[in-house]
């Protein structure tokens, strides 16, 4: 092992994508199929309320104004968000509008449980695989709980998804990520180390307590390994992480049905200190890091507000070293490089490659 450096890795959709989740521009063809394939029986209802809402809705506005919300599901969920604000999508009443609002994030957590397959084998659901290859790293190259510091490379994950790929290979590492919540997370077993996962968008395990407003993540796997099944001949297995949400209970209270989840245009308009918290770590852990590595993340218009959370967050003593951003998309390469200063540049570096591709580049920077 080299030197002792601190590296942040900023995970995007792409890195997602690896594990089944469509992009954002794939998310409504998805559900559709999904739907049609019956694996949405139990929330066809809100599946289809969000389907009609992006299309059957706003049929009569085309001849007056030009609203493309089919393509891409965030552009969706903005213009629900603004439908709520203003109180007027479509013909919808004002019941039927707030509905909607939960639809949307029903329609969002559920066709990720539904794509994010986990394979099952010798009777055990595993990681996806570029996820457990890169909590295998992560664990190889961290200090273990309880040793010396100056031991070990120091790892923190930045991320912008809402499923749980990450944690359950780190768990299945026995990594315990730690959320940067006040309630910590609650699942069994040992774990050798722990990392920072800051969600800059919520997870589809956590869920807000009814009374103090507190987030509270939920169980990260219920076997403490990932799940068993003895003698199973089904090839995957899809996590029902929802369903946990009425499991688990706050000190206080109950949690709310809902997971909590930010879509990106939603940030100015929830009010959440422990979100704000996260945010506010995120930008601490830029500031820290010598190594940057930019994973699946496009840097798109709807997440405009981490432009300013990174040029601020960066904005510091420590000297970066490398700022490598690993993406199929020439265009993502541009568009980090137009962000970085003129000391940072020297450091940018840009790999046109997917992230089970990308995985070799992580390992050599934490060997
Ligand atoms: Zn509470």
């Amino acid at each position: 092992m080299g030197v002792r450096m601190k590296t942040v890795l900023i995970l995007g959709a792409g890195a997602s994508a690896d594990a089944g989740v469509p992009l954002m521009d794939g998310f409504l063809d998805r559900a559709r199929e999904l739907l049609e394939g019956g694996e949405l029986n139990d929330c066809k209802g809100r599946i289809i309320d969000v389907l009609t809402a992006a299309h059957d809705d706003l049929l009569p506005l085309h001849a007056k104004a030009n609203l493309q919300v089919e393509g891409n599901v965030e552009d969706l969920i903005s213009a629900i968000d603004m439908g709520v604000l203003i109180q007027k999508y479509g013909e919808r009443d004002s019941k039927s509008l707030n509905d909607l609002r939960d639809s949307a994030i029903i329609f969002l957590c559920r066709t990720i449980e539904q794509s994010m397959g986990f394979p099952i084998r010798e009777g055990y659901a595993h990681p996806t695989q570029s996820y457990d290859a890169l909590a295998e790293i992560v664990a190889k190259a961290t200090k273990p709980i309880g040793s010396p510091s100056g031991i070990g490379h120091e790892v923190s994950i930045v991320t912008f998804n809402y499923d749980i790929g990450l944690e359950l290979a780190l768990r299945y590492h026995n990594v315990l990520p730690d959320y940067g919540l006040k309630t910590k997370v609650v699942t069994q077993g040992q774990f050798s180390r722990q990392i920072k996962v800051l969600k800059l968008h919520g997870s589809i395990n956590w869920g807000r307590c009814s009374v103090c407003g507190a987030i509270v993540p939920t169980v990260l796997a219920p076997q403490g390994h990932i799940v068993s099944f003895p003698g199973t001949t089904q090839k995957n297995y899809y996590f029902p992480v929802l369903q946990y949400l009425s499991k688990v209970k706050h000190t206080d209270g109950a949690l709310e049905p809902l997971p909590f989840i930010v879509p990106p245009t939603w940030n100015k308009t929830i009010a959440s200190p422990e979100l704000r918290s996260i945010w506010q770590q995120a930008a601490a852990e830029l500031g820290s890091a010598e190594n940057i590595v930019v994973v699946g993340f496009s840097l798109p218009d709807t997440d405009r507000f981490f432009r300013y959370l990174f040029a601020l967050g960066v904005m510091s003593k420590t000297r970066l070293r490398k700022f490598l951003v690993l993406d199929p998309d020439p265009n993502v390469h541009r568009r980090f490089e137009a962000l970085t200063g003129s000391v940072t540049r020297g450091r940018f570096a840009a790999t046109p490659t997917l992230f089970s591709h990308g995985l070799n580049t992580i390992r050599d920077l934490l060997r």
